[in-house]
């Protein structure tokens, strides 16, 4: 029988480092993992998780440590979340499955009513769920193509969209998520981002949100054409890529490009969405409303879920058995995302993350005073990040983020990685953390960087 604990927001609030990390049981079942899984699905930190809930992870050696991470931006409203285990326990207990297009059940069309209520923008809107984040924005994709009759699609400099063949046709990265792995779908352009540090450095001066968005596009218009292009698919705040903010201006220029060339303005929100910036949806920020939204992460407090939300006329585009899959908008899954989302509105998630995203902000200021290291702390609301390079050039230094990332983790601290350069840390708490636990892993953080960086 598998090992588990009691746990949700009853779990001690407290961090707890009783063994070396990972402990010996946590090593026992990583060498079992190892003969038993694929070598390419690899972890961050290999202790083995046996509760969770608040700010806490809890291991099989009874380390508790404290959750930077939240599983990627997933449990925004906690792990092991009442709202979401009294839904799914009800659910689970009726029917676990029946495929929604064979016959179909009322929670689904509940989690659809729900995102077309809360994504940006009053007009008519339409869901449809998926699995995944990736599927969603295939979805989106093949959504977008059949309503306007064309085939490209523009994606950028540092995005990341998945790791299915299309979606990693639109990742920028190519190590590790595609090297080996091509061919790849076509019609797939890339254009460069605004990413304010490395902009203004190449620039000389502060390139603007609107003249970067000038320039791809210029790019757009030279190499694919308009009457081309189906979409374009942009991250609000770039997250894989590591948490990069366009300059102000930019979002809102290319939306404007889009309505005026009949392009599919897609926003992927799937890490940004659900409260994780301090609004539901970071497009709400400068008041961009996306033709089509793609949602996972945060949407069903760790079940498998994701949706397409868009204009009725665009989704509706679709011929009918033209979009679905076996398990798309399981019914536990929807259970789950009306639990978490009752929470998200109830409990004002998007108010604690942009309280989190505060707290982090002047904590991170004030370590940065001591490592000029430290080039750059940007994101927003509980979605918050530091690149690290070389001090006082721009020049990535991967080994020193692992190094203080390594410290973190030894002293009960999930923090992970990210970026095209492996050069930025990134916090992401879940939203329900104290704001004890968050200084407290603040303060593991900063002596993270006194110890590795002298
Ligand atoms: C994680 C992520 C995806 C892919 O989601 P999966 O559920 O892992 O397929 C797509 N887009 C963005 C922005 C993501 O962060």
């Amino acid at each position: 029988m598998t090992t588990v604990e009691s746990g949700g927001p009853g779990l001690a609030q407290e961090r707890r480092v009783v063994t070396s990390i990972p402990g010996p049981r946590s090593q026992e079942l990583h060498a079992r993992k190892a003969a038993a899984v694929a070598n390419g699905v690899s972890q961050t930190l290999p202790i083995y998780i046996t509760a969770a809930g608040g700010g806490i992870l809890r291991d099989i050696d009874g380390n508790q440590l404290i959750d930077f991470g939240a599983g990627i931006a997933v449990v925004n409203a906690g792990n092991a979340n009442p709202d979401v285990v009294s839904r799914v326990q009800e659910q689970v207990a009726a029917f676990t499955h029946t495929c929604f297009m064979v016959t179909p059940y009322e929670g689904y069309v509940e989690v659809a009513e729900a995102l077309n209520r809360l994504t940006p923008g009053d007009h008519p809107k339409k869901s449809a769920l998926f699995n995944s984040g990736a599927e969603a924005v295939e979805n989106a994709v093949k959504i977008a193509r059949r309503s306007t009759g064309r085939d490209a699609v523009v994606v950028f400099d540092h995005a990341y969209h998945g790791r299915t063949n299309l979606t990693m046709a639109m990742t920028a990265k190519n190590m590790p998520y595609k090297k080996g792995f091509g061919p790849f779908a076509s019609e797939v352009y890339r254009a460069p981002m605004s990413y304010p540090l490395r902009d203004n450095e190449a620039a000389g001066t502060k390139l603007s949100g609107e003249d970067a968005a000038k320039r791809a596009i210029s790019q757009i218009e030279k190499q694919v054409g308009a009457d081309s292009l189906a979409a374009i698919v942009i991250e609000p705040i770039q997250g894989e890529g590591g948490f990069i903010v366009p300059a102000k201006g930019f979002l809102p220029a290319l939306q404007a490009w889009c309505n005026d060339n009949d392009v599919v303005f897609v926003a992927d929100e799937v890490q940004t969405g659900f409260a994780r910036t301090g609004q539901m949806f970071a497009c709400e920020d400068e008041g961009v409303v996306p033709d089509i939204i793609t949602t996972a992460k945060g949407i069903a407090g760790g079940l498998p879920l994701s949706a397409v939300t868009g204009r009725a006329e665009i989704m509706d585009a679709v011929h009918g058995g033209g979009l679905g899959g076996t398990y798309g908008g399981n019914p536990v899954a929807c259970a789950a995302a009306l639990g978490a989302i009752e929470t998200f509105e109830r409990d004002d998630l998007p108010a604690k993350a942009a309280h989190i995203g505060e707290i982090m902000l002047g904590e991170l200021t004030t370590i940065r005073a001591q490592h000029s290291a430290i080039a750059d702390i940007r994101g927003r609301g509980a979605m918050i990040a530091i690149e690290i390079t070389k001090p006082g050039t721009l020049e990535p230094d991967p080994e020193l983020t692992a190094a203080v990332a390594a410290e973190a983790h030894a002293n009960g601290l999930v923090v992970l990685v990210t970026g095209t350069y492996s050069n930025i840390l990134r916090f992401l708490p879940p939203l329900v953390i104290s704001e004890e636990l968050l200084r407290e892993g603040l303060g593991v953080l900063s002596d993270a960087f006194d110890a590795v960086d002298k």
